[in-house]
């Protein structure tokens, strides 16, 4: 055996191979040989035998070198139906917006400087007069998400005191985000009130005391209590906050902007549901105090938790040192006003998200027709209804409609078929022993990607 050890070649050896001759910098190159040698070593240790050549060696190093270099964040066919999925990213970001902010995200910019007075700026301003245009609001400040949004704004104005919110709205998002959990930490007391199903008006009324500092409402975007239900608007809640003097404040979650991209009345019945949600525009003009939402849910951009409100809110929560921790970066921010920009000048197209949701069911029957037509021999398809979600911790009850293709193979289970896409970065669904892929997530070349890898493993 020591033989064999002894005939491993050394790393510089291997380096000295005419395959790395075009890489200049070799670091990773022998991290890479490194990792070969040790592999090969294993292998004598094990089997008691080798037969490496230096040639193998070198070319087994350059595909690990070649492989390591690639980047780990890769793009992905969704074709799941589930438009918000938070494992592939949430919202897809739009390349035309990205090529608009390009200029002044690859150049020094001024996010924090006022060119007029040639001072120092302040960075959220420069997302006011869009933010401003769209809404009736008096200010806007953004934060890293919506979990941040909330944390601030209970940390900034119920330290040490009371927040009284409806026990139905106590709920957990994703996992990670706890009503009970984030107040905790933020040094509010939570003071529930009501029922799990049902809450009224003087409830909120009699749970008021000197130690009360916000009301508080939560849209329960995963789940629903159906039967005998009650909750308080929050228009009452507003209400009941300015006859005693305190701070109304609502996490809309979703940040459904409005009911516009939709004005096609056949579409807007079909996506009826999805206006169950709250919609941002609406509850801003009850001239809230505070109210908070998501950037990459249904707004349809990237990671951010955007407050709107009342201005001597929103100048206490600038004065809070917390938000040195939580402010965005100038990408998120150049991203968010390109966004924000699209919804004014209702350019429904450059928002991904909206795009697919406003593919008309025609369309995407069309689209999985072309496919079945395109699917290889001895793949077999249908074409069938389908229920899309909005996902992303939102409406689970709630469906939007689409297809769906059906396929299935001779001598492939939908499982099989499912890992195999998979392992090709098509992430599909099986439902009732069928694989399905869901036309209303495709972006434009996935159809024709997917019939490529149908193609390769029929
Ligand atoms: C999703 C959601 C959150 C969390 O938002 P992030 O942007 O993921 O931090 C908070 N509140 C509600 C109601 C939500 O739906």
């Amino acid at each position: 055996m020591s033989s064999q050890f002894s005939s491993i070649p050394s790393v510089d050896k291997v380096l000295r191979h005419a395959i790395f001759n075009g890489i200049s910098h070799k670091t990773l190159v022998k991290k890479a040989i490194r990792q070969v040698l040790d592999r090969i070593r294993q292998e004598i240790l094990q089997l008691n035998t080798t037969n490496f050549s230096i040639d193998v060696i070198a070319q087994m190093s350059f595909e690990l070198y070649c492989e390591q270099q690639k980047s780990s964040l890769i793009p992905l066919v969704n074709a799941t139906g589930i438009l918000v999925h938070t494992n592939l990213g949430r919202s897809p970001i739009s390349s035309v917006l990205l090529q608009e902010i390009m200029p002044a995200l690859s150049a020094y910019n001024n996010l924090e400087y006022n060119l007029h007075e040639g001072k120092r700026g302040e960075r959220y301003c420069l997302i006011k007069k869009v933010m401003l245009d769209l809404f009736l609001a008096e200010d806007v400040l953004v934060v890293n998400n919506n979990a941040a949004a909330l944390f601030l704004v209970l940390h900034t104005f119920a330290q040490g005191k009371e927040v009284i919110i409806s026990r139905g709205e106590l709920v957990e998002i994703g996992g990670s985000f706890r009503i009970p959990e984030i107040m905790k930490s933020s040094g509010a007391i939570l003071k529930e009130v009501g029922t799990t199903n049902k809450t009224y008006y003087d409830d909120y009324v009699k749970a008021i005391n000197a130690h009360t500092a916000i009301l508080l409402k939560v849209h329960c975007s995963n789940y629903k209590i159906e039967g005998f239900t009650h909750n308080v608007a929050f228009k009452d809640i507003i209400k009941i906050a300015r006859e005693h003097h305190l701070l109304d404040f609502y996490d809309i979650g979703s940040g459904l902007l409005n009911r516009c991209f939709v004005s096609n009345k056949k579409l807007y019945s079909e996506l009826g549901h999805i206006f169950d949600e709250p919609v941002v525009k609406e509850v801003m003009e009850l001239q809230p105090s505070l109210v908070c939402f998501s950037g990459d849910k249904l707004l349809g951009s990237v990671q951010a938790g955007i407050i709107l409100g009342k201005k001597h809110f929103i100048d206490l929560l600038k004065k809070n040192h917390l938000l040195r921790m939580l402010r965005i970066d100038k990408i998120t921010l150049a991203y968010l006003e390109a966004t924000f920009r699209a919804y004014l000048n209702e350019q429904w197209d450059k928002i991904p998200l909206l795009s697919l949701l406003r593919k008309p069911l025609e369309i995407l029957f069309q689209q999985a027709e072309n496919m079945l037509k395109g699917l290889p021999h001895p793949f077999s398809g249908t074409i069938t209804q389908s229920a899309a979600y909005v996902g992303g911790g939102a409406l689970p009850h709630k469906v939007i409609p689409s297809f769906a293709l059906k396929i299935t193979h001779p001598k492939m289970s939908a499982d099989d078929i499912k890992i195999l896409l998979r392992e090709r970065k098509i992430i599909a669904r099986v439902a009732q022993e069928s694989l399905l892929l869901d036309m209303r997530t495709l972006l434009q070349g996935d159809d024709v990607q997917i019939l490529d890898v149908l193609r390769e493993i029929a």
